[in-house]
């Protein structure tokens, strides 16, 4: 039960006022449902404005108050911007733009002839002075008083800043004064406020104390759950798993096994053998062979009488490990069913006997392996690849699937700076497999101007004529935009115009249905070229694809090029990679397209891209997708995270569970950061 001292942050955004069904969508699209996320919706920066007696006192870029006098509604054709034409006491003109329907309101907030105060940034359009879209527009400076600086926050369509700020206003006001999780001497050392104080200073203004303390706290929170789990994981009862190799050593694969994956073996089966669940990652670079370390460990289970279970992220992802899995394992009479969203009906029914009568294996799938009409027999082992994609909560869902807690492998691609690794795994056991198996050659990776895109088709034409397959990745960096399908969309029409029926198309937006068919065309070797966005980042395996072109190479980070690249180079044949780099390049895109080329080495770019993107952000604000934290930034992971773990080891060791005044904070604290499930595990719920 979540403590009484948080409801008022628990409830419903609705509960704000102004808050109906309309405000609630993009709410929700920015991940704000209630109080407290909007509490934490941190400004992304903070705009200071000046105010200036008149024009003559500005700088063209600055954000400025002043006032004006407005002389005209002058109206554009067409689709242009309604300019209202104003003058400053000097008599300087300055227009101020507005485009689309925002110049309805424009024109009666302001009518000609009259003064009006205005905040926003003045920009030069030509000759001509011009502010677009203000931020304020009001009667008399006081209203603006106190708008000389003023947070900004992340928006979607439909939210305007001045509305975000009001709710922000009213969910501080309903924020409560909590009592301090945090160790007392730390707190006096970092000069830090308390949580009420921090929260409201960190919407108010730059402030790297309240921030810090507010980061802090996450990093806390999920330290503390972390070792929860493990601690309870310890104590809990799991199913000692020995087998005695009878189909381990049916298995007829065609390599031998590397050193690296011989270690993790061992690693693996070391852990299943004892009485309490193994907690164990499995990393390992692309292509560094861990399906077959994930199916040793399969076949123990199954060897010792019980079911085994692999989850993966991706409907395309979960339908290939099934069929490597059936291909390595044949003729060692191992029955391995897939489950996923889309297996229905009588298939479906008959997955979900032969789960609970034990007639099945091993299953293979997407989340659907673990809803709650899924029962297995005797569910002793559970495999997640690219575990970063799930989230700890759901790992406990399917550990429950057992009548005791089965053994617990993930996997990850995803190389991960050790830094990251200790947020992110903390509770884990690792096995890296750092050697690829032999025979892999370098991937020729160059960087070229978009510019060359004929020169690039046409070594491309020449590579398909030669029997080889292609990737063509065009960039989608979020998954919704919208620019980004059509920029694909447009490539891929004019790749099939030359290449005729050899050419499809995959990108998120697609249906299901149609990007697995495009992809299992493209696998089989009858599509030539798969054109695609992001989608194929993780774990499509076509040995026959030696070519990858990387449109606009510089808008991905280094991980997510480096996954990329890794879907090339997986057959005997040299392969190459060739990143297109658009005209203005930063500094940082640069340095990336460079390491690119430089290195192959997984572990090697996710420091280095840790290492880019940490730096240099004004307010640090920048969160990082591929970490589990929504407000700590990688600068303050960095600078923090060990302290936290340190703090959470002791409060859990040494009060024994989370006990006395700053024990119930600490609940409180898990709660506040929904790790509450660490609090259940605390009572053996
Ligand atoms: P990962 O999942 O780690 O990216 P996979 O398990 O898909 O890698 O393996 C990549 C490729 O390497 C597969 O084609 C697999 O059959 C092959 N492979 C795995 N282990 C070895 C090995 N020891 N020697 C040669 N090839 C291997
Ligand atoms: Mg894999």
């Amino acid at each position: 039960m979540r403590p009484d001292a948080l409801n008022s942050l628990f409830v419903e955004t609705e509960a704000l006022d102004g808050v109906g069904p309309k405000l609630k969508r993009p709410l929700e699209k920015l991940g704000l449902t209630r109080v407290r996320d909007i509490v934490y919706h941190l400004p992304e920066r903070f705009v200071e404005r000046r105010a200036v007696a008149d024009l003559d006192e500005a700088q063209v870029g600055e954000n400025i108050i002043v006032a004006l006098t407005v002389q005209e509604h002058r109206a554009s054709a067409g689709r242009g911007p309604l300019r209202v034409m104003t003058q400053d006491a000097l008599g300087n003109v300055c227009a101020i733009a507005y485009f689309g329907r925002a110049a309805y309101a424009a024109k009666k907030a302001l009518p000609v002839g009259a003064r009006r105060w205005v905040a926003g940034r003045l920009d030069q359009y030509g000759q001509m002075l011009q502010i677009v879209h203000p931020d304020h527009v009001a009667e008399d400076a006081g209203a603006l008083a106190g708008q000389v600086r003023e947070p900004v926050y992340a928006l979607s369509e439909g939210l305007t800043q001045g509305r975000l700020a009001s709710l922000v206003a009213q969910a501080l006001k309903a924020a409560p004064e909590l009592p301090e999780w945090c160790e007392r001497g730390l707190v006096e050392r970092m000069g830090w406020p308390a949580w009420r104080e921090a929260i409201e200073r960190a919407h108010r203004r730059p402030d790297g104390a309240a921030r810090d303390r507010l980061a802090y706290d996450e990093l806390l929170a999920n330290a503390l759950a972390l070792m929860l789990v493990r601690a309870r994981n310890r104590s809990e009862r799991g199913t000692p798993l020995v087998g005695d190799g009878h189909l381990r050593q049916k298995l007829q694969l065609p390599f031998a096994l590397t050193g690296a994956q011989q270690r993790a073996i061992a690693e693996i089966e070391g852990d299943l053998a004892q009485p309490a669940p193994m907690l164990r990652l499995l990393q390992g670079d692309v292509g560094s062979g861990k399906t077959v370390v994930a199916l040793s460990a399969m076949l123990v289970a199954v060897e010792a009488g019980a079911q085994a279970a692999l989850l993966a992220p991706t409907e395309i992802l979960a339908r290939q490990h099934h069929a490597t899995l059936m291909r390595m394992a044949q003729g060692t009479g191992v029955e391995i069913a897939l489950l996923t969203g889309r297996d229905k009906g009588r298939a479906r029914e008959s997955v979900l006997m032969g789960l609970i009568d034990g007639s099945i294996d091993i299953v293979v799938g997407t989340h659907a392996i673990f809803q709650d009409a899924v029962v297995y027999k005797n569910l002793a082992l559970a495999v997640i690849d690219e575990q970063h994609r799930f989230g700890v909560s759901q790992r406990l869902l399917l550990a429950r699937k057992g009548r005791r807690a089965p053994h617990f492998l993930a996997m990850t691609a995803t190389p991960i700076p050790r830094t990251l690794t200790l947020a992110q795994y903390g509770e884990m056991d690792v096995s890296r497999l750092d050697e690829l198996p032999p025979g892999r050659q370098a991937i020729d990776t160059r960087v070229v101007s978009a510019e060359r895109l004929d020169d690039v088709v046409g070594a491309l034409a020449r590579h398909l004529q030669g029997g080889g397959q292609a990737y063509w990745v065009c960039p989608m960096v979020r998954e919704q935009e919208t620019d980004d399908i059509a920029a694909a969309e447009a490539r891929f029409a004019e790749l099939k115009a030359r290449f005729g029926d050899d050419v499809v198309l995959v990108h998120g937006q697609l249906k299901p249905e149609l990007k697995d068919a495009a992809m299992e065309r493209f696998a089989a070797g009858q599509a030539k070229l798969l054109v695609a966005t992001t989608v194929i980042e993780v774990g499509v395996d076509v040995p026959n694809a030696t070519l990858m072109v990387i449109e606009q190479a510089e808008r991905f980070g280094l991980a997510q090029l480096h996954q990329l690249r890794g879907r090339v180079g997986r057959g005997q044949a040299k392969s190459v990679c060739l990143l297109l780099r658009g005209a203005e390049l930063s500094e940082t895109g640069r340095k990336r397209l460079a390491l690119m080329r430089e290195t192959q080495d997984g572990f090697r770019l996710a420091e280095e891209d840790l290492e880019l993107r940490g730096g240099g952000e004004l307010l640090g604000t920048r969160q990082s997708g591929d970490t589990p934290f929504r407000i700590a930034t990688l600068e303050q992971i960095q600078k923090l995270l060990p302290i936290a773990h340190d703090d959470a080891r002791l409060l859990i060791e040494r009060d024994g569970g989370l006990a006395g005044q700053r024990g119930e904070a600490a609940r409180l604290l898990l709660y506040l950061f929904e790790r509450d499930w660490g609090v259940q595990l605390l009572r053996g719920g």
